[in-house]
């Protein structure tokens, strides 16, 4: 799916106020794997919640294939939400009651896909995700790259066209988070599934086609992988190190 971000501006409380975004514009073609980037407090998290509905713009439009979410009515924004996004948190946000399984199995549950549906479907992921001998579990049996792992197969349970994934390594520790990744990349690749993701984390970023840089509430810079894929990572940290020196 396309996305089209129209001079979004987010401006928080009433007497204190903060500009957390003051216009941003941006094009994501269906299939890209974009990442956002940015000092802490820079508007990464408020954007991400925009796109995923979360949060309304203060002004500005998002558009999904040409149509604005937070214009639709209720029934409309619920089925979007259901249907066409899958989002990963990095605190996973399991429910602690649920298996594994039934964990990746309820959004295609609540969308009343048949049992055989559902199994199929769970046991495809599980193979890709590499969780198969975990799905009888609880989540407080498995570790913390597993759990993130399977909180990625409910995102993506569905086949929606959009994953949008707020700092899923931030838990984590490098070898469970370069496995994430390559999930995160071969889930875009393979399912075509449109992925925007926000990071601190260089090494993660540098799984992306595309890196944008946001600081304070406005972007300021564009890497893509395109021009030079072995040179990707330094030139995010070249970034990242210009933006330390320049606070
Ligand atoms: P980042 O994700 O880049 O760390 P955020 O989007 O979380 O940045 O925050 C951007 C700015 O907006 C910060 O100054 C933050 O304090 C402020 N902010 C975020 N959420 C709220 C909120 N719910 N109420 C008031 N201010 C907020």
């Amino acid at each position: 799916m396309s996305l089209q971000l129209n001079n979004i501006t987010k401006t928080y409380g009433k007497r204190i106020v903060t500009e957390a975004l003051k216009g941003i514009s941006l094009s994501v073609k269906d299939g890209d794997f974009l990442g956002i980037m940015g000092p802490s407090g820079s508007g990464k998290t408020t954007l991400l919640n925009i796109i995923a509905t979360i949060d309304n713009p203060t002004s500005g439009a998002v558009l999904v294939n040409d149509k604005d979410p937070h214009a639709v009515s209720e029934k409309e924004l619920a089925l979007f939400r259901r249907r066409e996004l899958g989002i990963v948190f990095q605190s996973y946000n399991l429910l602690d009651t649920l298996t594994v399984r039934e964990n990746i199995a309820l959004p295609m549950a609540l969308e009343k896909k048949s049992v055989k549906e559902i199994d199929a479907r769970v046991n495809e992921l599980a193979a890709l995700l590499g969780i198969r001998k975990l799905l009888d579990k609880m989540p407080y049996e498995i570790s913390g790259g597993e759990a993130q792992r399977t909180a990625i197969g409910r995102a993506v349970v569905n086949k929606p066209s959009l994953l949008l994934a707020d700092e899923p390594t931030g838990n984590l520790d490098s070898k469970s988070s370069a496995d994430v990744m390559s999930l995160l990349t071969k889930l875009n690749k393979e399912e075509g599934v449109t992925t925007v993701l926000v990071t601190h984390e260089a090494q993660a970023a540098s799984y992306c086609d595309r890196v944008i840089f946001i600081k304070d509430g406005l972007l300021n810079n564009e890497i893509n992988k395109g021009d030079n894929p072995k040179q990707f990572f330094q030139q995010i940290m070249d970034v990242l190190t210009f933006f330390n020196t320049s606070l």
